[in-house]
């Protein structure tokens, strides 16, 4: 892998979805808008080993969770215990009318008496079938589209409710938004790679895997530069890039598992970054747009980053996103100008478009879970998580999980 998106052409094409900086000249953007929250603990928990005593606040601006349309709607989390921290945020919601409040209200009190379970077919739009208009449109549905990157219409309720449930149901705390101050090669990748580097590890970038084949003593791995074994493997590729790594073993875990993931779709996102003169004058470092194209902006200038740099976010593939570049940069720009008075034009612009951005969380959705495949072989990624949809925690629960199998099986 390499991943700055530099390098061969081979590393990449098969490096588009991690999670890491761009470097387009003189300036570094990420890949995409990524935002954390407080719930999730693995993620935050293996940033703490990689990072030591770095503390938190150099590398993320933590904030309660506080949605705002501005002119519209308005969701701010009070400093309350769970769930009341919640409770208090709906019913003194800006842009719901006193009915559509206590239905909000209403729907999460049944969501937590139901424990946060509904059947794995269920759509988060039939879900979702009792809530007022206003609710759905304009929380609902773009904490649906933040958080599964899936339209409402076709994305799994469980896996929402199970968000919900995590964010919500537990401590305050938990519903944090973390956004990175520092970009996100930086944030993980390059500081985990040290730390392997400093345990007896080594981490080679740039190689790609062609063949993985397991055999009584453990796998041989094959890439273009060499052929090695190893006692056992760990896959954490994307999932349309594992049926390149197996031989067909028709009944094998390995093949049930690529043949899951050959049923996946997949939702791009969309991160349009436009460079502004001056500081952008917006009230908070995140604000929620109105999808006419945008749907989150971010003030990276408020972040540690570019002052007056705009990271405009479009998930999932909505027809708004799908216009030539140029044509959304400026469409872009034109949302931003009826938000920010007396805006200068933008002096340099780039989209960044991640087609795969994550697979489409579809209900019902059988995916392979973390851990062993066959003896030698282990599987991981964001796709193998029951619990979360594609997101940093999925990733990070898969590959600790599935970790400990394989070193259980050594030590066996
Ligand atoms: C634009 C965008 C915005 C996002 N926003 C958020 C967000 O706000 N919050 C959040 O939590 N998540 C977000 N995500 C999702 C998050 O980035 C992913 O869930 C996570 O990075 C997936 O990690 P992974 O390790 O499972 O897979 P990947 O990051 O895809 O890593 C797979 C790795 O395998 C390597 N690889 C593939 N094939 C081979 C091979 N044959 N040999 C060697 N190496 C190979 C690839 O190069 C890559 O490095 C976003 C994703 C995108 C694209």
């Amino acid at each position: 892998m390499d991943w700055n998106g530099r390098g061969r052409d081979a590393c990449r094409r098969r490096a588009q979805r991690i999670a890491r900086r761009v470097d387009l000249g003189e300036r570094r953007v990420d890949n995409g808008q990524h935002i954390l929250l407080g719930a999730y603990a693995q993620t935050l928990s293996l940033l703490r080993t990689v990072h030591g005593g770095r503390a938190e606040h150099e590398l993320f601006d933590r904030r309660r969770l506080h949605l705002e349309q501005p002119g519209v709607f308005r969701l701010k989390t009070a400093p309350l215990p769970a769930p009341w921290h919640l409770a208090t945020a709906l019913l003194t919601a800006r842009g719901l009318s006193r009915s559509e409040r206590l239905s909000t209200v209403a729907f999460v009190r049944r969501l937590r008496r139901g424990r946060y379970r509904c059947a794995a077919q269920l759509t988060v739009s039939t879900l979702l079938a009792d809530q007022p208009d206003a609710a759905v449109t304009l929380l609902w549905e773009p904490l649906c589209i933040a958080a599964l990157n899936t339209p409402i219409e076709a994305a799994s309720a469980q896996i929402f409710l199970n968000v919900l449930r995590v964010a919500f149901a537990a401590h305050a705390r938990d519903s944090d938004v973390l956004i990175p101050r520092i970009d996100l090669t930086a944030l993980f990748p390059a500081p985990a790679a040290a730390y392997v580097g400093t345990h007896a590890g080594e981490v080679r970038l740039g190689e790609t895997v062609s063949r993985l084949t397991p055999d009584a003593d453990g796998v041989h791995v094959e890439t273009q530069a060499r052929e090695e074994h190893f006692a056992a493997a760990l896959i954490a590729v994307g999932p349309h890039q594992l049926a390149d790594l197996l031989a067909p073993q028709p009944g094998h875990a390995a093949s049930i598992a690529v043949a899951q993931v050959g049923a996946f779709a997949y939702e791009p996102i969309r991160t349009i970054y436009l460079q502004y003169p001056g500081p952008l004058r917006v009230p908070a470092p995140m604000l929620k747009l109105d999808s006419d194209p945008g749907q989150w902006l971010f003030d990276r200038g408020q972040l540690g980053g570019a002052t007056g740099l705009a990271a405009v976010v479009i998930s999932t593939d909505v027809a708004a996103g799908q216009v030539e570049q140029g044509v959304l940069a400026s469409a872009i720009d034109t949302q931003l100008r009826r938000l920010i008075a007396d805006l200068p034009p933008p002096v340099w612009e780039q989209t960044i478009t991640e087609r795969r951005a994550t697979y489409a969380c579809t209900a019902g959705l059988v995916r392979p879970a973390p851990g062993a495949l066959q003896p030698h072989l282990y599987l991981a990624g964001d796709y193998t998580d029951a619990e979360f949809p594609a997101t940093l925690e999925a990733a990070t629960r898969s590959g600790v999980a599935a970790a400990r199998q394989l070193l259980a099986s050594l030590h066996a």
